[in-house]
């Protein structure tokens, strides 16, 4: 049966490349039937964090890389791997250096593996150094540990990042001195930032919780994290996981680094929101509702959702969404007054009174018949829509730019459109003493 694993080191957030390295194990084991194997290496005492591994951990269920076996810890395991050490101490292929155990390197031949991504790789064992396998504090180095643990978890296919490639050959000495069959590798391109150097805290986010912060959708990251070094064979839609679960192969992984690129992810994102039913991105958009201090326990489900329908098509991130979504979960408006005066200029105070009371008498207060009252009341006093419909939409929004102004009326009601147009009139009315002239 294929097993594979996912071995994080708890020494910080869960990045990038962490969640890429996760996700094509899930992909592969989710498409080929199997076992994903969660393993926390805390061998590292000082650097390793309960923090760090509740994030990682978190990090993974959000993305919804699911685990079937563990998280089984390292530190629990120092025994086992002293068990191991001791016997190449038996056999003589190790040596004691102090309290140290060091594998000796063979000095003839050569270590080869294939890839399955890289293809044929070999090393000269003389240019490899002895390997320390339990440090002096008695703890185990990275490369001996993952022997061990690989082989006793009966891992089958290490699929991990490029930046471990060097490592393997050490690992599969290692492997061989026990005795221990070699399992099969997969090692994944890197991920660079658009200038083309490592992808780092230098290029922005990097941790999986950031995008989450930022209003990403789970989904979305998927996606995008699936497209870094390999692509489905057909290009179209955005794809759900279970889709992309299908469509996978690790043989079709390039070795070529991919660019994580912001822009295109938030591209992504944007479709992913558009897609969304809006009872699910009304969900979703409770966390960033209420961050920014909306009462939204105050509105029915259905008006959320409705304020979520209308607003879906515009925003990039979840964030953006609640920004776009102030006017209609917030009470009151900050306008600039100056706009605000501007907007409201266009016509004459009485002309505003009387639009009001136009309004006041629609029903039901539905698209359609805000529509035809409305322009029924301009044509009949000789005024354009434009300047009115953008003094309408500061007015009701405080924003310059909305979905259609008369859906977002409905959407306010009657009640609030009508408070909030006496409002605005008076605030400009009130202020300005050539009102009249204007
Ligand atoms: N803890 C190692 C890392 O995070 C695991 C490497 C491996 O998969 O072998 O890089």
């Amino acid at each position: 049966m294929i097993r594979v694993r996912f071995a994080p080191s708890p020494t910080g957030a869960l990045h990038i490349g962490g969640a890429h390295t996760a996700l094509f194990n899930w992909l592969f084991v989710r498409r080929e039937g199997g076992r994903f194997v969660l393993r926390i290496e805390d061998t590292d005492r000082v650097r390793s964090t309960k923090e760090a591994e509740k994030t990682i951990l978190d990090g993974l269920q959000w993305l919804g890389i699911t685990w079937d076996e563990g998280p089984f810890y390292q530190s629990e395991r120092l025994n086992l791997y002293r068990r191991y050490a001791e016997q190449l101490l038996e056999n003589g292929l190790a040596y004691k250096e102090g309290s140290a155990i060091v594998f000796r390197t063979p000095r003839e031949g050569a270590t080869y593996f294939k890839d399955i991504v890289w293809g044929d790789i070999e090393v000269e064992n003389g240019s490899l150094k002895d390997i320390v396998l339990i440090k002096s504090d008695g703890m185990p180095t990275y490369n001996f540990a993952v022997v061990v643990d690989d082989h006793t978890m009966g891992i089958t296919h290490v699929i991990r990042g490029e930046d471990h490639i060097p490592n393997t050959p050490k690992q599969i000495l290692i492997y061989k001195a026990l005795g221990f069959e070699v399992p099969e590798f997969a090692h994944l391109p890197m991920i660079l930032g658009p200038d083309k150097t490592k992808l780092s805290k230098r290029h922005g986010a990097t941790a999986v919780g950031e995008y989450r912060n930022m209003g990403y959708l789970p989904e979305a990251v998927f996606y995008y994290l699936s497209l870094l070094g390999w692509s489905p064979k057909e290009e179209g839609d955005i794809l759900y996981p279970q889709e992309i679960v299908k469509l996978f192969d690790l043989r079709d992984v390039t070795k070529r680094a991919a660019v994580f690129d912001l822009e295109k992810l938030k591209w992504i994102n944007k479709l992913f929101i558009k897609d969304k039913s809006p009872a699910e991105l009304a969900k979703a958009m409770r966390f960033f509702w209420l961050e920014k201090g909306y009462n939204i326990d105050d509105y029915p489900e259905s008006y959320l959702q409705d304020v979520v329908a209308i607003l879906q098509g515009r925003a990039y991130t979840l964030q953006e969404l609640a920004d776009y979504s102030d006017y209609l979960l917030k009470e009151s408006l900050n306008y600039d007054k100056i706009i605000l005066a501007e907007f409201i200029g266009v016509m004459k105070g009485e002309e505003w009174n009387s639009l009001i009371e136009e309004i006041k008498k629609i029903d039901p207060f539905v698209v359609e018949n805000i529509d035809n009252a409305v322009r029924s009341w301009l044509n009949k006093r000789g005024v354009k829509l434009k300047g009115v419909g953008q003094a309408l939409r500061y007015a009701l929004t405080a924003r310059r730019v909305t979905p259609g102004i008369f859906e977002v009326m409905t959407l306010l009601g009657k009640d609030r459109v009508v408070d909030r147009l006496e409002r605005a009139v008076s605030l400009v009315v009130g202020e300005s003493s050539n009102w009249q002239d204007a």
